[in-house]
């Protein structure tokens, strides 16, 4: 493998198949609530990046679901919808604690905005470590200020660096989604948020694919032809050469996007994860390159 996946990383660390327990919380967003935006992420939709998780039930009966319909040796509790530290610290832990009450959960990975950490949510989060591993996901996008407001991201890439170090400061790992395809952005922006990002040491990167999904403001853009998606060997090429700069260190947790079924509007390519993947994979090949092969250490 040229590059450092979730799925080895898991089976070295844990020893057998680990599986995810996606998990609506019930949480708001400070960027939809009126806190720092009401618009929202152009890209989001009304599920606050989880639509197809059912988050009408309890935590528990989310986690007992998906614990009946799975035959893993572990489980990642994974809080996804909206922004999982967007309350204060005895709500969040009764939320991380009604997911948290099966043995074979061995991960707790928190999904949220970099400008929703501060010391007092970092203490509680660090707090689960001699129970577990915990992560927290902080959804960065792009490290351009000017990509962050056309995208209405709703806080300065300044925030993303000070989430990330109150959390190693507390000794909580951090996963960073990035996204390629943005508007505006092109090859060189791109590579600078994996530069910014590599200097934070980040344990993971979720790289994901922009899609066009129905409902969200990006669509509206779509359809007044405002925004147009790369295409396959653009996104692939793009990916190639981001996964050549990323540590080597680093566990890349993702690759591409997923839009649920129906919802799609664009790209037509993004229907097919499998064959997005492969092609990735032929690219690294191609290039006999690996993850990291031209990572330089920040300066
Ligand atoms: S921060 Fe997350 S949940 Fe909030 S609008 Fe952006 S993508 Fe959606």
């Amino acid at each position: 493998m040229r590059y450092n996946n979730l799925s080895s990383y898991l089976k070295t660390r844990y020893g057998g198949k680990i599986g995810k327990i996606c998990i609506d919380g019930g949480f708001s967003c400070p960027n939809r609530d009126g806190k720092c935006g009401t618009g929202g992420c152009i890209f989001c939709g009304e599920r606050g990046s989880g639509e197809h998780i059912d988050g009408r039930k309890p935590i528990r009966e989310q986690v007992e679901d998906a614990l009946a319909r799975s035959r893993s040796d572990g489980y990642i509790a994974y809080f996804q919808n909206f922004t999982n530290t967007y309350a204060d610290a005895s709500t969040l832990r009764s939320r991380y604690d009604e997911a948290l009450y099966d043995a074979r959960i061995v991960a707790l990975a928190i999904g949220t905005r970099p400008d929703c950490i501060d010391e007092e949510i970092a203490e509680l989060i660090a707090s689960y470590r001699d129970r577990l591993d915990v992560w927290v996901e902080l959804g960065l996008q792009s490290a351009s200020d000017t990509t962050a407001e056309l995208i209405n991201r709703g806080y300065k890439t300044e925030v993303y660096l000070k989430a990330a170090d109150i959390l190693t400061r507390h000794g909580i790992p951090h996963v960073t989604h990035i996204i390629i395809g943005l508007p505006g952005e092109g090859r060189d922006e791109v590579l600078n948020t994996v530069e910014v990002i590599n200097s934070t040491h980040p344990f993971g990167v979720k790289i994901h694919s922009l899609y066009v999904m129905k409902g969200t403001s990006l669509a509206e853009m779509y359809l007044k032809n405002l925004y147009t998606p790369p295409t396959l060997s653009e996104f692939v090429s793009l990916t190639a050469d981001v996964i050549e700069r990323i540590r080597p260190d680093t566990v890349i947790h993702r690759l591409t996007g997923d839009c649920p079924d129906g919802l799609l509007l664009a790209p037509e390519w993004n229907r097919d994860k499998n064959a997005v993947l492969a092609a990735i994979r032929q690219e690294l090949e191609k290039r006999k390159t690996e993850q990291g092969k031209l990572y330089r250490p920040h300066s």
